[in-house]
């Protein structure tokens, strides 16, 4: 198995026990009692993207004061009716698509009772028994390039909750209700990630398909993509036979784990509750179903409630809406608007251009990098191209903090530079400094060729003058070459120094062996 997808456990003192297996199977933990695998399925809460919320008017977006984006419904005053919102509907059945799904056309909202003192109504408006969305899937991709398939189990429309603010005052909570109503997307995955970087390889595919479909902004600092990671363990086999038979029982009791918000406390959350349940397990305990809550400055999962004290939300359907139903023309007429989605634009650049999986891959992860690929590979070698967008400049964007929409150097500005060293004007070695240089502001490829005579050096006659000199005054090593003709590196290497790295090695190799006699 390649590095980086479901790499080794990493050993931590209190799980001495748990050391990884094999290099060949990963995603087993070797306990004290005997190897253990791990059972992920996820439910990620997308923010629909929207100017609106799901049932009422209101503005949606960070940045308004407290309670400044709160309509009479939002803030669940009596009497007031909620009034769906067609476009987080559009955004909803838009994501289905976009994960190969079933789309209902008739579906339904729910009222789910609980109190919370920041869900004023004393229920969220949720979709229980019949989401918008159906069964789906998503296709990830592992750091070596291989994939894998995550069956989608439902996609539902729900309302999300306000905040409370328990640091504003020593005495008091206050609450900001501006978030209270807005649209949420709940994903719900099937069990079928096996690894800590497999989830997190699945929230990154998922956010990515989102950001494509213009249906969730992805923005997981602020919240706008969370997840709830469902954990347990098994011994080997019981997987199979659960995929087999589709009957749960052959799998382990799962723990839920609330509201993580980044990709690296989904791995930190996953491997340290694997370990905690293996532990349990191992010492002949039984895991309890339950909600945890990661802390990631503890980086350990603690207990929010058990199964037994889990809510009863008695669900109904709520009064106030009628059942959502869907023209299937309307579901058509969105579906003629679909972008170009990862995977299709993926096969498209390997089929197109000849580019590898990987870089391909690296390509399509934001649709800006890719058309800005498209748009200097024109005419140019595309996997050259290919090189430079992805490594030399995707560096630099990074380090400098820069979107690649917002890029000193624009698309010609890579297809020239390419051209220059297609034509064999300027060595790669030679494109890395033309390249600093461009970023640097100093000029387009060519005029910084020109302005710091970085021009290739492919004439002959200038190199066999340097050729002859060194031959001459090295006929030791000249001698040498002749018995050893990987040798004749060492002269390569003098040449290029000579001339600063501007001598066309393809030229300089046919001078010596010419000239060398071999
Ligand atoms: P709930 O609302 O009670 O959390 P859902 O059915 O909506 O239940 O979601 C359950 C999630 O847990 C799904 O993502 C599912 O794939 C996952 N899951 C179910 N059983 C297991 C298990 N044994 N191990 C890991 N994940 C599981
Ligand atoms: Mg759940």
């Amino acid at each position: 198995m390649q590095e980086g997808m479901c790499a080794r456990f990493r050993l931590r003192p209190r799980f001495a026990t748990y050391r990884a297996m094999s290099e060949t199977n990963s995603k087993t933990i070797q306990g004290r009692t005997g190897p253990w695998e791990i059972v992920l399925g996820l439910e990620v809460h997308a923010q629909v993207a929207s100017n609106a919320k799901l049932f009422s008017g209101a503005a949606v977006g960070a940045g308004g004061a407290p309670n400044s984006q709160v309509s009479l419904v939002d803030a669940a005053m009596p009497g007031m009716l909620p009034v769906i919102n067609r476009h987080c509907v559009e955004q909803a059945v838009k994501t289905g698509l976009g994960l190969k799904a079933q789309i209902n056309t008739w579906s339904r909202f729910d009222r789910k009772n609980y109190f919370y003192p920041d869900l004023p109504q004393g229920y969220q408006i949720s979709q229980f028994k019949d989401p918008v969305v159906g069964e789906g899937e998503v296709i990830v991709e592992r750091d070596d390039g291989s994939t894998f398939t995550v069956r989608i189990e439902r996609l539902h429309l729900e309302q999300d909750a306000g905040k409370s603010l328990h640091d504003q005052d020593p005495n008091f909570t206050y609450v900001d209700l501006n978030r209270s109503g807005t649209a949420l997307m709940e994903i719900v995955s099937r069990p079928d990630m096996r690894c800590a970087e497999e989830a997190a390889a699945y929230v990154k595919k998922l956010r990515t398909i989102l950001i494509y479909l213009g249906t969730c902004d992805g923005d997981m600092e602020k919240g706008n993509l969370r997840a709830d990671v469902n954990v347990s363990v098994c011994r080997p086999g019981a997987y199979e036979r659960f995929r087999e038979t589709d009957d749960f029982s052959h799998l382990g009791t799962r723990c839920e784990i609330k509201n993580v918000n980044s990709y690296r406390y989904i791995q930190q959350a996953i491997e340290y509750e694997a370990r905690r349940q293996i532990e349990i397990l191992e010492e002949g305990g039984s895991i309890s179903q339950e909600t945890r809550l990661f802390d990631p400055g503890k980086n350990e999962t603690r207990s929010m409630r058990s199964k037994e004290e889990a809510h009863d939300y008695r669900y109904f359907p709520d009064p106030d809406l009628l059942p959502l139903v869907l023209d299937p023309a309307w579901v058509k007429a969105i579906e003629a608007t679909l972008p170009e989605l990862p995977d299709a634009k993926k096969a498209r650049l390997q089929a197109q251009y000849g580019l590898t999986a990987y870089d391909a891959g690296v390509l399509i992860i934001e649709q800006a990098r890719a058309n800005f690929y498209e748009e200097a590979a024109r005419g140019r070698d595309p996997k050259l191209t290919a090189n430079w967008v992805t490594n030399d400049l995707a560096a630099r964007l990074t380090a400098g903090g820069f979107d690649i929409e917002d890029s000193p150097i624009k698309p010609a500005g890579i297809a020239e530079l390419v051209q220059l060293i297609e034509e064999g004007v300027i060595s790669s070695k030679i494109a890395k400094d033309v390249f600093e240089r461009m970023w640097a502001g100093e000029g387009t490829a060519s005029e910084v060729v020109e302005k710091a005579g970085l021009r290739q050096v492919s004439d002959t006659g200038a190199l066999e003058a340097i050729v002859d000199a060194l031959i001459a005054a090295n006929p030791g090593q000249a001698a040498a070459v002749k018995d050893k003709p990987q040798a004749i590196g060492w002269f390569v290497g003098q040449v290029m120094k000579e001339t600063g790295g501007k001598a066309n090695p393809g030229a300089v190799n046919q001078l010596l062996r010419a000239k060398l006699g071999l």
